[in-house]
């Protein structure tokens, strides 16, 4: 949708906005008369060629979570931006080209597979960034780190959206309907899971078919369109037969997207809205990421329950919690081992003026967040600097390891 992509674009733009204060965030540290006539301080480098490697769905934002921070701290950067949607990543070249970056410091290289490949191990390349799915994240953090390369592979995610029955209902299935079903289900940040805890499960399906059922879809040009196509046919197939799996295996799909038709684009990726309850832990739509818009609705007794069922998914990108009960709140968000936590907030994407982006487990392989002060972290390196100048106090040299210069 038009819209969500101006939204992609601002949320990129904060980055470069974060990496304006540069000199701030690399400065180090210095300690006076560590010993006689002795200084000490720290600084950053730059850690010369890094690489980023992005996904088709934020074909804007996901690339400058990684060059402002990369470049303004002092590296040059080769992207290698997705197969499937490559124009965005030559505007931003342009833009950078235009804001008078001399040539050779932001590059772009497009291709396939076989890019990738030439990226991870070039002795000439010290970092890699990757942002896709969780298979190739691994791949990307394995290959990367056996040549020597620092890498910040981010993967997959299944984000569950706990709802307690204290919350408020009709805000609760406002706001995980918009996370499940915006962008089509295609955000790494997308709520795929609805955890209804207790007695608050059938009001909330309920509520949950009723505004998923009112989800208008269409192309991302019209304006009244909230939700739009998938990126391709094998993506909406793929989807569409995880939706069949479930229902042969006994769930129920309360809400079906297949069949769905969308006037004047009938050639169109369209799935609609999908809503699944009843689904098992053990269910194929429940353990796979589909990249969909599909929710599906896992019930359990209690908050502990509920936090034990994140706790055993191997993601752990994104969660949040619905509740009016700040205790609640409070022992989801020290409980969970997930990334970024959301309290009554479906999405919480880090604000990238300071806090980093990034998942734990198979969400992210690797040390670092991207953006942010961990950005900064991964695209540079400490010096400390130990001296002393003649004419200070002189010492002489000792054959024992110097405790004080
Ligand atoms: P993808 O993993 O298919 O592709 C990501 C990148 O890897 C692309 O540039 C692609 O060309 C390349 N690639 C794909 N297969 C490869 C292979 N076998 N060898 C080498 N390179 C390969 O992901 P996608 O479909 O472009 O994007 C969707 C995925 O990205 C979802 O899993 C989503 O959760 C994830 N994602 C994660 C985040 C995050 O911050 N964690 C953000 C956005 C998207």
């Amino acid at each position: 949708m038009l819209a969500d992509s101006r939204g992609e674009v601002q949320r990129g733009l904060e980055v470069a906005e974060f990496a304006c204060g540069v000199p701030q965030l690399v400065k180090g540290e210095f300690s006076a008369q560590v010993s006689a006539g002795v200084d000490a301080f720290s600084f950053r480098e730059p850690l010369g060629v890094v690489a980023g490697i992005t996904p088709f769905n934020f074909p804007a934002m996901v690339p400058l979570w990684m060059h402002p921070i990369a470049i303004a701290t002092g590296n040059t950067l080769v992207l290698r931006p997705s197969e499937r949607d490559p124009s965005a990543s030559l505007i931003l070249a342009e833009l950078w080209q235009r804001a008078g970056l001399p040539g050779g410091v932001f590059n772009v290289v497009q291709g396939d597979k076989a890019a990738v490949d030439a990226i991870l191990g070039h002795p000439e390349i010290a970092a890699v960034s990757f942002v896709g799915s969780t298979p190739v994240a691994r791949y990307v953090h394995e290959h990367a780190t056996r040549s020597g390369q620092r890498v910040q592979a981010l993967g997959g995610a299944k984000n569950h959206a706990v709802v307690l029955p204290d919350a408020d209902l009709d805000y609760s299935a406002d706001h995980l309907v918009a996370a499940a079903y915006g962008s089509a289900g295609e955000r790494c940040m997308a709520v795929s899971v609805a955890v209804a805890v207790g007695p608050v499960a059938d009001p909330l399906v309920d509520a949950l078919a009723r505004k998923a059922k009112a989800v208008r879809v269409g192309p991302g040009r019209d304006p009244e369109a909230e939700m739009g196509p998938l990126v391709t046919e094998a993506a909406r197939a793929r989807v569409a037969r995880f939706i069949g799996g479930a229902q042969q295996s006994g769930a129920t799909v309360a809400v079906d997207g297949r069949g769905i038709t969308v006037p004047g684009c009938e050639q169109g990726f369209f799935l609609g809205p999908t809503l699944i309850d009843h689904v098992g832990t053990d269910a194929d739509v429940y353990t796979q990421e589909l990249f969909g818009p599909v929710l599906v609705v896992v019930r359990v007794d209690s908050l502990d329950e509920a936090i034990a069922v994140i706790n055993a998914n191997p993601y752990g990108n994104g969660t949040a919690i619905f509740t009016e009960s700040g205790d609640a709140a409070r022992k989801f968000q020290r409980g969970v081992h997930v990334g970024m936590i959301g309290v009554n907030v479906p999405i919480p994407t880090p604000m990238a003026y300071y806090y980093s982006f990034g998942g734990w487990n198979d969400s992210l392989f690797g040390d670092h967040h991207v953006h942010g002060q961990e950005g900064v972290r991964f695209y540079t390196r400490a010096k400390a600097v130990t001296q002393r100048w003649h004419g200070g106090a002189q010492q002489a040299a000792s054959y024992n390891f110097p405790t004080a210069n």
